[in-house]
């Protein structure tokens, strides 16, 4: 249980197990496990796909899995015959139970634990401005593990939780927009005992996002045709890839690789301008759009293992949504299935809806549809909502001043 190797998809060198890059190229790395076939362990939550995820143990309390469930409503809408919902979010009387209504709760579990297998003592440092500082805090929170939240100071009311929040979280807030708390958040993870979580570049977090793939697979003992996701840096789209193509070597599955149908929101959508050589005009973004989570200057596009190698190798595509689609769609879904969902999800139902409209999709062709976040209206019936608060607050340009952040980051601490 739990045997991994992580390898470099350029030179085909084995790395030390935590690395985020390989020494001789820029490549992605990715782990390889020892058992190729996947066998569910009777675990809570994610850890059900303990084989293929990057860890020696569970991370205890914490890996709530998503649910895929057939679509009754959403299909007859769309005049689809074999939808299936893979549905990432708060929706328990389905089953689902993931506390922060996104799929980055499926990275940060694996992410954490790692930290802790780890045992060097380094402190975990992200930077997000919404569902990835969330996902985290709510880990961290179960564990006790030291986080670092980097995030913009309009992000700051965002950041709540279901968990009384740890002792062990400093969160900083910086006086800038999200490119800015990025910038700053990689500052800090360049010093001694402080590591960064790595985005696309971290195993833990391709693998977790993984298991939607691993879960409809397992769900409906096949690979669908085709999958829909909307993306911002394309990360996970290359997990669906990439668990597809464990799941093609596991062998009972079937032997067929699924589509990647990626959508981005328009004009933030760098990955749908590199893929279809449409130009649009992003030079205001991320204002206004639909949903700001999408949003991501550097998609690791053209990197060996990247979105583009994603994409040739499933013989996928990219479609770009304008908000009044994303609109519309995510009103056809609420009303279809019963739930509401983040406005990021809506972005994949309506590439949906164009695929079936334009016949890249058939009506009878198997489909799984990531429903990446939703359930929040669900999660607020059900639980008082904890906001983390502010440990410090500082400028975009602190460059200089680093040092003097690290000190006071390193007591807020060793505070508790
Ligand atoms: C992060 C996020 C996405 C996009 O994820 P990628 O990393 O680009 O694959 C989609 N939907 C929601 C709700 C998200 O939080």
């Amino acid at each position: 249980m739990g045997e991994y190797l992580v390898k470099c998809l350029g030179c085909g060198s084995v790395q030390p197990p935590y690395a985020l890059t390989c020494q001789n190229d820029d490549s992605l790395l990715r782990t390889e496990y020892r058992s190729k076939r996947l066998k569910p362990k009777r675990l809570p939550g994610v850890w059900r796909y303990f084989d293929w995820l990057p860890v020696r143990e569970p991370l205890r309390g914490a890996g709530e899995k998503p649910i895929t469930y057939k679509s009754e409503g959403l299909a007859k809408e769309l005049g689809l015959k074999d939808l299936h919902v893979g549905f990432s979010g708060y929706w328990p009387e389905k089953g689902a139970r993931m506390a922060t209504c996104s799929f980055k709760d499926l990275e940060a579990p694996a992410t954490v634990q790692r930290m802790i297998e780890r045992a060097d003592g380094q402190t975990l440092v992200v930077s997000s401005a919404g569902n990835t500082a969330r996902a985290f805090a709510q880990a961290t929170s179960v564990s006790g593990t030291p986080l670092v939240l980097v995030i913009p100071s309009s992000g700051l009311e965002k950041l709540w939780i279901t968990e009384t929040p740890s002792d062990n979280i400093c969160v900083v807030s910086v006086s800038g927009d999200y490119t800015e708390a990025i910038d700053v958040g990689s500052r800090l993870a360049t010093h001694p005992g402080f590591v960064g979580e790595g985005g696309a570049r971290n195993v833990a977090r391709r693998d977790g996002m993984g298991v939607v793939m691993l879960d409809a697979a397992v769900t409906n003992k096949s690979l669908p045709r085709h999958y829909f996701q909307a993306i911002g840096s394309g990360t996970g789209g290359i997990a669906a890839w990439e668990a597809s193509l464990r799941l093609i070597q596991d062998g009972r599955f079937g032997q067929n690789m699924p589509k990647l149908h990626l959508a981005q929101n328009l004009p933030c959508s760098p990955v749908y301008t590199a893929w279809s050589g449409q130009k649009v005009d992003g030079s205001t973004c991320p204002k206004g759009m639909y949903d700001d989570v999408l949003y991501n200057r550097k998609p690791p596009y053209s990197v060996k293992g990247g979105v583009k190698d994603a994409l040739e190798n499933t013989g996928g595509t990219v479609y770009g949504i304008t908000n009044e689609e994303a609109k519309d769609a995510r009103k056809l879904f609420e009303e279809a299935e019963e739930i509401d969902i983040l406005p990021a999800a809506a972005i994949a139902v309506a590439a949906l809806k164009k695929a079936k409209d334009s016949g890249l999709v058939e009506e009878n062709e198997s489909i799984l549809l990531n429903i990446t976040g939703g359930g929040i209206l669900r999660v607020k019936e059900e639980f008082e909502l904890k906001t983390l608060r502010c440990d410090i607050e500082t400028e975009p340009s602190a460059l200089s001043e680093d040092q003097y952040l690290l000190n006071e980051i390193n007591q807020i601490l060793r505070r508790s």
